[in-house]
């Protein structure tokens, strides 16, 4: 792995230069980086040669096969959509979860499960506050995880509530996050500059699919100038060729094509190459042309038997995923690879590359299809 370095290469690196996906991972470890208003803050400048700050950060130094060896065992994972065991459609049966939840409810229901069943003490998961603001929640209860049920397709950095807590009493956490923060958290788990690092406490990971997420500033300002923005009570995208941001609010339903909101899309994004969360235990995303169902892809002997456990239970009702619905997300996620090295290439500083990948995994890309933006 890259040598861990301080505060100075992370701010140079990364905050300076677009790179930040906003995920929490280096806030509130220290008095100097602070999340605010889904925001990365620097509050004062730290001379210290190496920090967790650093060494948490999605966009340092990535090794793939080291991960996926740490995680799966394997070195060389499948490249299209990471390693897995099943990839499977699903939905929740509980209709006060599908009434809340974003798609199918399967993730919702997952972590209300793993709490009752005492697989895991609490949650880490994000919640839309006031002002549309998202932000790290710990949930220990049902009634808290359908607090968090839906998706903000704005940028949170909910994993600083992860090293903030309070985990008092809490030996077991499960985290729900979008691939950058699944990447996160397993350097985090991984960072041996403290040993009673609350990561170290996570026992399930749930990777949400993810093709961009928006910049909360700009984002709520273009809102503000257009809508009464305060009423807004949840959104989704749908999926192409229509592309239209859905904001259902207190009096009816806003919509603003895809193409308008774009502006507001966080930098990072266009860098990042997992559309899968592919270190997750279990990774949860959209059926494009099944509406209510989630598409759900199995990786780790923990995600199969939450799995298991939710069918028993008659918790998650499941079905196979069609040949060509399988084909679409292969694509899809071959593309955001491809559009996110293209683009790693073609960065100023061309000798500092976040994305370390062996020859296989960069052949199966630049091979892989091309097509325009998602
Ligand atoms: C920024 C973003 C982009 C996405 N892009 C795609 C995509 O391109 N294709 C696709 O198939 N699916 C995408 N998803 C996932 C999709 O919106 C649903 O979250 C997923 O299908 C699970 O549905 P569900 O009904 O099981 O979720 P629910 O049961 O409603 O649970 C949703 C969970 O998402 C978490 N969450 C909500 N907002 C955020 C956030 N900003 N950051 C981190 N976690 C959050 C909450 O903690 C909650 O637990 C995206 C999600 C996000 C947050
Ligand atoms: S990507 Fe995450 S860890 Fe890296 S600087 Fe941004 S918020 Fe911090
Ligand atoms: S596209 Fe990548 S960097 Fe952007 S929010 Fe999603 S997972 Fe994070």
């Amino acid at each position: 792995m890259d040598q861990n370095k301080g505060f100075r290469a992370l701010a140079s690196l990364v905050l300076g230069r677009d790179l930040c996906t906003t995920c929490g991972a280096c806030a509130w470890i220290c008095p100097y980086l602070d999340a605010f208003s889904a925001r990365i803050v620097r509050l004062h400048d730290c001379d210290l040669a190496e920090g967790r700050c650093y060494a948490h950060c999605p966009r340092t130094g990535l090794e793939l096969s080291h991960l996926n060896e740490k995680r799966f065992g394997l070195r060389d994972v499948p490249v299209k959509l990471g390693f897995y065991s099943k990839i499977l459609m699903a939905r929740a049966q509980d209709p006060g979860v599908l009434e809340r939840a974003q798609t199918g409810g399967v993730v919702s229901s997952l972590v209300a499960m793993a709490l009752e069943e005492g697989i895991v003490d609490a949650a880490l998961l994000t919640r839309v506050g006031k002002d549309l603001l998202p932000s790290g929640k710990i949930a220990t209860s049902r009634e808290e995880v359908l607090e968090c049920a839906g998706s903000s397709y704005v940028a949170s950095p909910s994993l600083a509530t992860l090293n903030r807590g309070p985990w008092d009493g809490v030996g077991r956490i499960s985290v729900v996050g979008v691939p950058c923060q699944v990447l996160a958290l397993e350097k985090m788990k991984s960072c041996d500059l403290i040993q009673d690092a609350p990561a170290r406490k996570v026992v399930l990971s749930i990777g949400l699919f993810c093709t961009w997420a928006l910049s909360y500033g700009p984002f709520i300002n273009f809102l503000r100038q257009r809508i009464p923005w305060e009423t807004v009570e949840s959104m989704d995208i749908s999926p192409p060729p229509e592309r239209i941001l859905r904001l259902k609010t207190s009096d009816g339903t806003r919509e603003f094509p895809v193409e308008e909101i774009r502006p507001f899309i966080q930098p990072a994004c266009a860098f990042c190459a997992d559309m899968s969360s592919e270190l997750a235990d279990l990774s949860v995303g959209t059926v494009e042309g099944e509406p209510g169902w989630n598409t759900l892809i199995l990786r780790t002997e923990a995600g199969e038997s939450l799995l298991e456990k939710a069918i028993t239970q008659g918790i998650l009702e499941v079905k196979a995923l069609p040949a060509d619905y399988l084909e679409h997300l292969v694509e899809a996620s071959i593309l955001k690879k491809r559009r996110a090295l293209e683009r790693l290439r073609n960065m100023e500083e061309k000798e500092f590359k976040y994305l370390k990948a062996d020859s296989s995994w960069l052949e199966a890309v630049e091979s892989g299809p091309k097509r325009g933006e998602p």
